[in-house]
């Protein structure tokens, strides 16, 4: 099987789970000492829609709260006061467990939501016989609110606690074994989105030509590339000149389960100078103006076909950009990198700020390492000529079969 690295072997895991669209998800954990008390606070993507129970866990003594209706992968926070570290990870399908490892004796006091996006856990704390009538009680519901206390125990259950316990001794052991499962294909899929098509163009060139039909020339021959290397399986989002909006071309990525996404474009710019390949990953924050111009540039496609569906996905506000979003963007930068080394190497020249930012729709919602590739620019002369020569469309395609192969090959 192909060895993906451990952060794709867990995204995997988190998209084959049957989430719902809604499901809240954990995106990120942090502890703070406040006196002798600790606060951990956590970033939603929205309110879980199932409630919350506590329980203590002895042996060594823990915390642990269960969210239902969450969804996270594993989510790791430093220690702080009498928490020598914390953790959030998927419990089961539906739960998110968050775990607290204790330094000393603690109880949860206060579980509140000051707003959507944010939980706030308040932990103090309490003599070690408080701590074992804690343990002995099991899991009490915790309800969120303003300030609110831990409500009533309810009835203990020695059956539920032992399950528990079972449970969290065997969390490690089946992760392993989660991450050494056979993928759900027995390749790794690339989606190579060709930009453009159809009724939009694109950029046209100073010699007339469009850049719809470079994307198109460079998405085929590198889907040769990498075929003729083996191993990796690739989609193109369109293998002729059809017009697709962005969020389709999002949707057949999402759908096929691609593990790695690259859209192929190629700039225009009023500076006729403007040249050399630049990638691009997505930003809620673009890197400098030229960039936010392009994204909008781009992302204008789907007006250009007579109705504006760039607005559907205008509900990814920047706290959407959820767990699994945020960990791709760190591997998308990676795979940014490596996409420019093996281009650099096939002879493609870059600019020098080659890695940029921006909100490009068509690497929205993915949850998977997505890049924007533009190859160079249709308004200079030199590159204009260049982009359109096969020599130069077979080394950005050896380029990208370079990079796409040390990414998830193997
Ligand atoms: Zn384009």
């Amino acid at each position: 099987m192909p060895r993906l690295p451990a952060l794709l072997a867990l995204l995997l895991l988190l998209l084959g789970a049957p989430l719902a669209a809604q499901t809240a998800r954990i995106l990120d954990l942090v502890l703070a000492a406040e006196g002798d008390a600790v606060i951990a606070r956590l970033a939603l993507s929205g309110p879980p829609e199932g409630g919350m129970r506590a329980l203590a866990l002895r042996d060594p003594d823990r915390l642990a709260i269960d969210i239902a209706g969450a969804a996270a992968v594993r989510r790791e926070a430093a220690g702080a006061g009498g928490v020598r570290a914390a953790r959030a990870g998927q419990f089961d399908p539906q739960t998110v467990r968050l775990v607290f490892d204790l330094a000393r004796p603690m109880e949860i006091v206060a579980a509140h939501q000051p707003e959507p996006h944010t939980l706030e856990v308040r932990l103090r704390p309490v003599s070690a016989a408080a701590f074992a009538a804690l343990a002995r009680r099991g899991r009490v519901a915790l309800a969120p609110g303003p300030g609110a206390a831990a409500p009533p125990p309810m009835p203990p259950s020695d059956r539920e606690l032992a399950e528990v316990e079972a449970l969290l001794a065997a969390e490690d052991r089946q992760r392993a074994e989660a991450a050494a499962r056979q993928p759900r294909r027995a390749k790794p899929l690339v989606v190579i989105d060709a930009g453009h098509g159809g009724r939009d163009v694109g950029a046209i060139s100073v010699h007339g030509r469009y850049e719809k039909d470079f994307t198109l020339a460079v998405a085929r021959a590198a889907q040769r590339a990498i075929e003729r290397r083996g191993g990796i399986e690739v989609r193109l989002t369109r293998a002729d000149d059809r017009f697709l909006t962005l969020g389709e071309r999002v949707r057949i990525a999402r759908e096929a389960g691609a593990d790695l996404f690259l859209s192929i474009h190629a700039d225009s710019a009023p500076n006729a100078l403007a040249r050399g390949a630049s990638v691009y990953t997505l930003s809620e924050v673009a890197s400098d103006r030229e960039a936010a111009r392009l994204a909008r540039r781009e992302n204008r496609a789907d007006m250009i076909a007579g109705a504006d569906f760039s607005g559907q996905d205008s509900e990814v506000v920047p706290i959407l950009l959820d767990l699994g979003k945020r960990d791709s963007m760190n591997a998308s930068a990676g795979f940014a990198q490596l996409l420019q080394t093996h281009l650099a190497a096939r002879g493609v020249g870059f600019r020098s700020e080659f890695h940029r930012f921006a909100g490009f729709q068509v690497l929205r919602n993915l949850g998977v390492p997505a890049v924007l590739l533009e190859s160079g620019y249709l308004s200079n002369e030199e590159d204009s000529r260049l982009l359109f020569e096969r020599r130069t469309q077979e080394a950005f395609a050896e380029g990208i079969a370079d990079a796409v192969r040390a990414w998830l090959g193997r």
